[in-house]
């Protein structure tokens, strides 16, 4: 395919998304999210719930019921003035739009350079001449730009994108094939493309989590206090009061490898996410609006990592953190922004997790995630009666 054509095939691709986007809006009742008018008060606003399978039958209950946003432990940040340099993309000044964990939105479009990386990509296990798979999801690793050397680097030492994808093709069978890509974007953000199918999973999302860590960590010279609610993980081996006889070398490295422990659990939350997106179009998910969606995604990831056992709930704690570092950096959440609110994200992750797991997470209970243990069944069903026809056998 000439160059040419790629820029034909990505005009037809806006327009075919367009139409997708504005058949899925607009249809199906949302069933209420479980959450107490204590919690709605105290905490961060619900999310809200609205899918609905296309193809389900009077029973089908919505992969968007969710997990209640309960509010818990400490009090999420509150709104603030929104900073006038927001964009409809902007998060945080550390975790912007591009960042992995906040923002896990639809492409709005597909850009040349998204075409002409697909011409010729390292795939993820062989050389670029070899055929992909015709469906299921595929990973592929793009050349990386000079400053993204680092999320290219630990997405190929830790194999990120290749495991979630066999996770993906070990839980679900696909029609189709959906490519996993991770490559530069020059900060245009992850996402999900459903003009070409693909997860777009930008190195540079992994630096930007980097430092969001970095910068959060208790080694880190201007660290703040601790800002997760309850349940943030510590990362493996965190240092003691014993560590500061180190050498200021030893310590960074220390840290370095913690954060990248971290950064590698965001980016598999993150993963899940956006292919909670792809299986959303193969199932012809409807939802009510962007935020539903966004919402219903978030649970497909909690699915994903929850089925794991303590690994997983390990994985979807960081990613909380991740949240609440990101929420902290940026307390004025972008009205535009169809995600909900980081503080929101955060705390439906934890719920989740104690919801799941209450005996494996005692530091987890709080009186307003006493309802978190009887939600988390119900969204978790709704996403696998929704994926039925996929789900492997
Ligand atoms: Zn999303």
């Amino acid at each position: 395919m000439t160059l040419r054509q790629i820029g034909a095939a990505a005009a037809i691709a806006v327009g075919r998304r367009t139409a997708l986007h504005h058949l899925a809006v607009g249809v199906g009742a949302p069933p209420a999210a479980v959450r107490t008018g204590k919690d709605v008060a105290a905490g961060p606003a619900p999310e809200r719930s609205a899918a609905t399978p296309a193809a389900g039958g009077a029973g089908a209950a919505s992969p968007a019921t969710a997990t209640p946003a309960t509010a818990g432990g400490r009090a999420p940040t509150p709104p603030a003035a929104r900073s006038a340099s927001g964009t409809s993309n902007s998060r945080t000044p550390s975790r912007p739009t591009s960042a992995p964990g906040p923002d896990r939105m639809m492409r709005r479009r597909m850009t040349a350079a998204v075409a002409a990386s697909l011409l010729c990509l390292a795939p993820a296990t062989a050389g670029c001449t070899k055929e992909p798979p015709a469906s299921g999801f595929v990973p592929r690793l793009g050349t990386p730009a000079a400053a993204d050397r680092y999320g290219a680097r630990l997405l190929e030492q830790r194999r990120l994108v290749q495991k979630a994808a066999e996770d993906l093709n070990a839980y679900v069978v696909l029609p189709y094939r959906v490519t996993v890509l991770a490559r530069s974007c020059a900060g245009e953000g992850t996402g999900y493309d459903p003009a070409t199918r693909t997860i777009e999973l930008c190195y540079d999302d992994l630096a930007q989590d980097r430092d969001l860590f970095t910068r959060g960590h208790p080694l880190a010279p201007d660290a703040p206090p601790d800002a997760s609610p309850g349940g943030a993980p510590e990362a493996p081996g965190a240092p003691s009061a014993g560590s500061a006889a180190r050498t200021g070398d030893e310590v960074a490295d220390q840290i370095a490898d913690q954060v990248a422990d971290q950064v590698a659990e965001v980016v598999r939350e993150t993963l899940y996410h956006e292919a909670g997106h792809a299986l959303a179009e193969v199932r012809h998910l409807r939802f009510d609006d962007d935020r539903a969606e966004e919402d219903a995604a978030d649970r497909f990831a909690r699915l994903m990592l929850l089925r794991e056992g303590p690994e997983g709930e390990h994985a979807l704690l960081t990613a909380a953190r991740a949240y609440d570092l990101a929420a902290a950096a940026d307390p004025a959440p972008d009205p535009t922004d169809e995600h909900a609110p980081d503080a929101v994200r955060a705390e439906s992750h934890r719920c989740a997790v104690y919801g799941a797991a209450p005996a494996r997470h005692p530091d987890l209970a709080t009186p307003s995630r006493a309802t978190c243990p009887t939600a988390w069944p119900p969204a978790r069903d709704t996403w696998t009666h929704a994926l039925d026809p996929l789900l492997r056998r």
